[in-house]
């Protein structure tokens, strides 16, 4: 039986391969890109206990978090699920009261390819319900990553203009966008590294700094990437948080790097599109 579920989960992620493939533009991103610089979108999924992880993070954590990256002069995209937002109201307000962006990451945190239309269509209406007009979202984070066609026509259907997807297998720096005949258009940003990635592969030994500035040195001038985190990891230990707080005061120090917020980026490929 393992087998067999492991056959029909490669069938499926080559499948959206190649709907991905298929549906998707590439946006030439040298569109929006002045000087040659590279363009940093930094994200987290915020998530808490719905995830199903064992996290202990508190609102002071989130201060924390929220401080390294005021202190640097960055701001950042806050993929939050809405159950989030609805049991720890006052870390919203600390996230979005120094400039950062909330985003969806869904209301229940559900996987979007096993899970059925209605399904994420209501799931998508709880969403709108715990987030009023003054938090201006217009961007989602598929949990797991694992986007579906009802989840972008969800999004479209709100007016979002972004999505965000993680995907190695692109060229790092490209971003694209998809258009549906009546409902608009949708610029898909990729994230090319987050946390758990890394918190996986080396346990408590993390070095965040360390795979992420690789990263970011192999990204050519002019391109647009992703670099996701999540709350309870990075302040699972405090080596990590230390590794976290050096690379974004690394970000912030960096002459060949620009960091917007995902809808800074979506607005300004948006606006330069052809
Ligand atoms: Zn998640």
């Amino acid at each position: 039986m393992a087998s067999l579920k492991g056959a029909i989960n490669k069938f499926q992620k080559i499948r959206y391969q190649i709907l991905e493939a298929n549906l998707f533009d590439k946006i030439d991103t040298s569109l929006i890109n002045d000087i040659g610089k590279k363009r940093v979108f930094i994200y987290f999924d915020y998530e808490r206990e719905f995830s199903g992880h064992k996290t202990q993070v508190t609102d002071e954590k989130i201060i924390d978090i929220v401080d390294v990256l005021a202190a640097n002069q960055l701001t950042s995209t806050w993929f939050t699920v809405g159950r989030v937002i609805e049991t720890y109201p006052e870390s919203i307000d600390l996230i979005l009261s120094q400039g950062n962006e909330l985003s969806s990451h869904t209301y229940s945190h559900i996987d979007l390819r096993k899970t059925r239309k209605g399904c994420i269509s209501r799931d998508f209406d709880e969403f709108d319900r715990t987030t009023p007009p003054n938090y201006n979202v217009r961007g989602f984070h598929p949990p797991r990553d694992n986007w579906s066609l009802q989840g972008i026509k969800c999004c479209m259907n709100r007016k979002f203009d972004y999505d965000v997807v993680k995907s190695r297998n692109t060229n790092n720096g490209c971003a694209y966008r998809i258009q549906i005949k009546g409902l608009g258009c949708l610029i898909r940003l990729i994230s090319v590294i987050d946390d758990w990635d890394v918190y996986k592969s080396a346990g408590s030994q993390v070095s965040i700094f360390c795979e992420y500035v690789k990263i970011l040195d192999s990204v050519y001038g002019g391109g647009v990437i992703g670099m996701g985190f999540h709350p309870w990891i990075i302040t699972s230990e405090p080596q990590i948080f230390e590794s976290f707080c050096a690379l974004i005061e690394h970000l912030g120090k960096r002459q060949d790097v620009i960091v917007n917020s995902c809808g800074q980026l979506a607005d300004a490929l948006k606006n330069n599109l052809r």
